[in-house]
């Protein structure tokens, strides 16, 4: 028997989540590594999930979280054997495929990625979902030619997962970079990450023209909505943004000026089914990258049981960095 959080789904439609017991014969059929879960986490995604507020879930019941990493106990795949350390991102795990919030799991091993060398579990959770895609982003931008003497860099819902770490990322790479909040209570965390400006989010949130004072070189955004048409409309000419997320919302209620006048690209930014290749070298590049001490700074530790608790916080934004979840 191992723990486990299990979602299903009302008579009503809504999600029905609790913390449980399941035993190995419960694990999917469909894969051919089962793992031992060592440390897991709570992105954004989860917390749609757990909550019901988005319909991620598409088969039921399920076992979230889009995130895990440990170690193999037993396989069947060519690649990996009892004892190997793995970290495993998306693939529609937790959303129809049962996820990594539990002790064990059993997955496919072409979605394994090995551990880095000198990364423990915990520091890989603590990266999870939402810096490995900071990592995607800063990878686009830089794809793109931009360089820290390009120009500044915006980095919006930089007090989040994603933000925080793009914030971290990119302060070590040398870019000057701005972080936009709706927590400017947080001013000194994002400072202390590298941040050279905290600005308020409001200025960004609202409607605004389609072509403003052209600012950015770059632009991180996790938000999309207004706050991403903005940031279009404030990019330098020739300039790029790359986009990856929806807290303000999924729309892009905007205009192609920035496109057409000024040469400003669109990045589009997946982490779910991003090639391996382009995965490996993002978790080597945050082996390489990330400070331990920052890293820890933009962590916290909850158990299992707390995940539940948790998850309507990060759908209201309330969650500072990122939540590692320690499922033992
Ligand atoms: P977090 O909740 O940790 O961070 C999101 C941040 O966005 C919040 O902390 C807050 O930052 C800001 N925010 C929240 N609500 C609003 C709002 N209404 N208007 C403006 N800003 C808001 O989530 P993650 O960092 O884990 O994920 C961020 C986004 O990226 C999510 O939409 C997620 O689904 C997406 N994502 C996409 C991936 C992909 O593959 N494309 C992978 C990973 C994440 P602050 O208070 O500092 O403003």
């Amino acid at each position: 028997m191992f723990n486990a959080i299990l979602l299903d789904k009302n008579e009503d439609g809504s999600t029905r989540a609790q913390l449980t017991q399941l035993d190995d014969a419960q694990l999917p059929a469909d894969g051919d590594v089962t793992v031992r879960v060592d440390y897991s986490t709570i992105n954004f995604k989860d917390g749609l999930a757990i909550t019901g507020k988005s319909p991620v879930v598409r088969k039921w019941p399920m076992v979230p979280g889009i995130d895990g990493a440990g170690e193999v106990i037993e396989s069947s795949h060519p690649d990996w054997k009892p004892g190997d350390a793995f970290v495993l991102n998306g693939w529609g795990v937790g959303e129809v495929h049962p996820g990594c919030l539990a002790q064990r799991a059993r997955l496919k091993g072409d979605w394994l990625i090995r551990l880095p060398q000198n990364m423990s579990a915990r520091s890989a959770m603590a990266i999870g979902t939402a810096g490995y895609t900071a990592m995607l982003c800063v990878m686009a931008l830089q794809d793109h030619g931009i360089r820290p003497d390009s120009g500044e860099i915006l980095v919006t819902g930089a007090s989040g997962g994603v933000g925080s770490v793009a914030v971290a990322l990119l302060a070590a790479a040398g870019y000057r970079v701005v972080a936009s909040t709706g927590k400017l209570g947080e001013s000194d965390y994002l400072q202390a990450l590298g941040a050279a400006e905290v600005i308020d989010r409001a200025q960004l949130s609202a409607p605004g023209k389609p072509l403003q004072k052209e600012r950015w070189a770059g632009v991180v955004d996790s938000v999309g909505s207004h706050t991403l048409v903005n940031a279009l409309a404030q990019t330098r000419y020739g300039g790029a943004v790359a986009a990856c997320g929806l807290a303000q919302g999924l729309d892009l209620p905007g205009s192609v000026a920035p496109f057409i006048l000024r040469g400003v690209s669109l990045l589009g930014i997946d982490s779910v089914m991003a090639p391996r290749a382009r995965r490996e070298r993002a978790w080597q590049r945050l082996a390489a990258e990330l400070k331990p001490a920052l890293l820890d700074r933009i962590t916290s530790e909850i158990p299992l049981a707390e995940a539940l608790d948790r998850a309507p916080d990060i759908i209201a934004g309330k969650i500072r960095g990122r939540l590692v979840v320690n499922v033992n």
